[in-house]
């Protein structure tokens, strides 16, 4: 072929400094680019050879090949695909992919983006000058009488075209690293590059370092020369063995000699049986593909074992917790779509959320993490999602308002709520064992997606104060006599543990709602069901609590204990209630109205600072309860000018606070030395 030269046909000439910038943070996508045409090139071959337009020797190995070469700083591709003639290096390389730039200019002139999915804009190939100073094509065809042809281009709009040496079909792509880009012929840098975007694609690929195999070579001459020394050796042995056998034999009994040449001649096969084996194994050790061809999600979900589930789950997310259980998504029809979702295992109740869903592409990885396609609340899950059929070539903008794309969110969405109720209704044991961990999952999934919500909202269970899982409707039935359409819940059960035993004692059910998803959930839950309402069970003192008397009959001795408690405790402003519970050894409470410690929480949450926290009702609207049944309370009435009267009511103020929210760091140092305090008195 004669040297042919030419001019990129490019509009612009701003194309490679674009590129080089693009995608600065992840630069290394064009390992993805350049191996997954690689992949393509020989699946191409793959499927001309199986409809009979090309004929591949027996046993052919398809393979793609890694070079990397931290002495010369180059990074080689090789593959046995379908190669390119020059006409095709014509127009694929030097025509075809500027179009595609084109376009990616067109689009993106005005803004630097890092978009992840700007990868699949079809100017993959031209990706590798983002790394390179030079890049080199070498490339035969598979059609009979092709000729090699070789490709160079330094990163100008200038490349040369001239006759290539290879002389297998494929291509061998050479990248020539720039100065700030020699890490990618580092072994570990491109292995781990290798590993994030090419662990599951199609064909083998096979990494080396060319440095080392070149010493190992020279290593390998001289051990050869060496083993074949050795061989020779043990051969001489070996004959001087067979003859001394045969030797006894002779004078041996016959049939036990011929035992003796049986077993020996299988065990001497079993040898040579596990040398080839051991040979095999070194070779294949040698030769084992960096990736996996056939990732499970592509199998049928009735060929996968439980074991192979959880294996590639530690693989691929390095979680050695086992995860809770699997959805494997498969799916040809309305679009193709693969996948298996995890549900991890929470470590504590305090353990972040923290998820990953890989996505791909025909087993190519595209990002983590892709909130336009997976809805958001599934990003808590770990897992995989291979879609085919996804439009990669556009913005992840225009994928927010993609109907195609809404429908594929919309149908992971489905497959997960489907799976959990079923889980609910068919296997309630499990689904109960496993809903501590489900739950922050399925109230946020809740929150976010209303069709999720509609599917699971018979399915939301409810923890009771004696570890029982309740729905909702259960909860409210058994115990529509005493709090009609009032879920009462504890969101700290060591703190509000005085309260819950109150509701024990009376037989009234509450239940734990104590992760931060709930506050939101709560609020979400009472307005969609009508009429329920949810009360902390420090909220008030319900009927059931107390005996039956009048305010009338109170208001004497609570008008005495305000004065003194007032007094007590230097606030003016402190309202103070008096009941007759039930139950005398409890001797002060503090509640809260529900409402009002929503506003506070909420204010903390969103922490409105230099807002007057009064606004929503601060300590004010706290109301101190005390039970005129209880003894100290009634020492209290007794002694209202007694020496301890102060000391007891700062004391059982304190102590019904506790019981609330954490004491100020100031209260709870005079709270503990007041506790001391009276300690000593009782040893005086
Ligand atoms: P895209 O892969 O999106 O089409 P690229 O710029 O990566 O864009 O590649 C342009 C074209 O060059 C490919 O479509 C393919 O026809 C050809 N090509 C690239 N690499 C190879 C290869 N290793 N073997 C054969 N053809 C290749």
């Amino acid at each position: 072929m004669a040297k042919k030269s030419g001019s990129l046909s490019i509009n612009s000439e701003n194309i490679f400094p674009i590129i080089k910038k693009w995608l600065y943070s992840d630069h290394d996508i064009f390992v993805r680019e350049v191996v997954s045409n690689a992949c393509d090139a020989v699946t191409k071959l793959r499927k001309l050879a199986l409809i009979g337009e090309f004929e591949e020797p027996d046993d052919y190995k398809y393979r793609i090949d890694v070079i990397a070469s931290p002495k010369d700083k180059t990074l080689t591709f090789i593959d046995n695909g379908i190669g390119m003639t020059a006409d095709e290096v014509n127009e694929y390389i030097n025509q075809i992919a500027f179009s595609g730039a084109t376009d990616f200019l067109e689009k993106y002139k005005d803004k630097a983006t890092d978009d992840q999915i700007i990868g699949h804009f079809g100017l993959g190939f031209y990706s590798t000058f983002m790394v390179a100073d030079k890049v080199t094509i070498n490339s035969l065809s598979y059609k009979d009488g092709a000729e090699p042809v070789f490709w160079e281009c330094d990163g100008g709009t200038d490349y040369t075209m001239s006759e290539g040496d290879r002389t297998e079909h494929g291509t061998e792509i050479t990248l020539y690293l720039n100065e700030d880009c020699y890490e990618f012929a580092n072994e570990y840098r491109v292995k781990e590059v290798l590993e994030k975007y090419c662990s599951f694609m199609p064909e083998e690929i096979f990494f080396t370092n060319a440095d080392e195999a070149k010493e190992e070579k020279t290593d390998v001459v001289d051990s050869t020369a060496s083993e074949v020394k050795e061989k020779k050796d043990e051969k001489t042995e070996d004959n001087s063995e067979t003859s001394d056998n045969k030797d006894t034999t002779t004078s041996n009994d016959k049939d036990a000699s011929k035992n003796e040449t049986d077993s020996e001649a299988s065990e001497s096969s079993e040898d040579s049986n596990s040398d080839e084996d051991e040979k095999e194994s070194e070779d294949e050790a040698a030769e084992k593909p960096i990736n996996d061809t056939h990732p499970l999600w592509t199998k049928h979900p009735n060929d996968c074992t439980d074991e192979e589930y959880k294996e590639f789950y530690r693989k691929v997310f390095l979680d050695f917790k086992e995860p809770l259980f699997w959805i494997h998504l498969n799916m040809d029809y309305p679009f193709n779509l693969k996948g298996i979702l995890y549900f991890p295992k929470l470590n504590t109740e305090y353990d972040t959320l923290e998820g990953k869903i890989k996505l791909y592409n025909n087993q190519v990885f595209i990002a983590d993490n892709i909130k336009e396609v997976i809805p958001e609340f599934l990003l808590l899950l770990k897992g995989v999602i291979d879609c085919p059929d996804l439009p990669l070539n556009v913005s992840r903008s225009a994928l927010q308002n993609d109907g195609f794309v809404k429908k594929i969110s919309d149908y992971i969405t489905k497959k997960v709520a489907d799976k959990l109720s079923g889980m609910c209704k068919t296997d309630r044991e499990n689904y109960e064992k496993y809903w501590d961990d489900l739950s922050p999952f399925i109230k946020f999934g809740c929150l976010k997606d209303d069709k999720f919500e509609d599917k699971m909202k018979d399915y939301i269970l409810y923890r009771n104060i004696d570890g029982k899982y309740l729905t909702l409707n259960e909860y409210l039935e058994a115990g529509k006599e005493k709090y009609e359409n009032t879920v009462f819940y504890t969101d700290n059960e060591q703190t509000q543990s005085q309260y819950i035993n109150m509701f024990r004692e009376q037989g009234i059910d509450a239940v734990v709602l104590d992760h931060n998803i709930d506050n939101p959930f709560i609020t979400h839950q009472e307005q969609k069901h009508e009429g329920v309402h949810f009360a902390r069970i420090d909220s008030d003192i319900t009927n059931t609590f107390k005996e039956e008397v009048s305010e009338e009959e109170l208001k004497e001795t609570t008008d005495k204990l305000s004065e003194i408690f007032k007094k007590a405790l230097d606030n003016d402003k402190l309202t103070v209630k008096v009941e007759k519970l039930k139950n005398a050894s409890i001797s002060s409470m503090i509640t809260l109205p529900e409402e009002t410690r929503r506003m506070q929480d909420m204010m903390k949450i969103y922490s409105m600072g230099g807002m007057d926290p009064n606004l929503f009702g601060g300590s004010e609207s706290l109301t101190l309860v005390l039970n005129a049944n209880n003894q100290l309370v009634q020492y209290i009435l007794d002694n209202p000018e007694g020496d301890k009267t102060g000391m007891v009511c700062e004391q059982l103020y304190d102590l019904a606070l506790l019981a609330h929210a954490p004491l100020e760091p100031e209260a709870m140092t005079k709270f503990v030395a007041r506790s001391n305090e009276i300690l000593s008195l009782i040893t005086k």
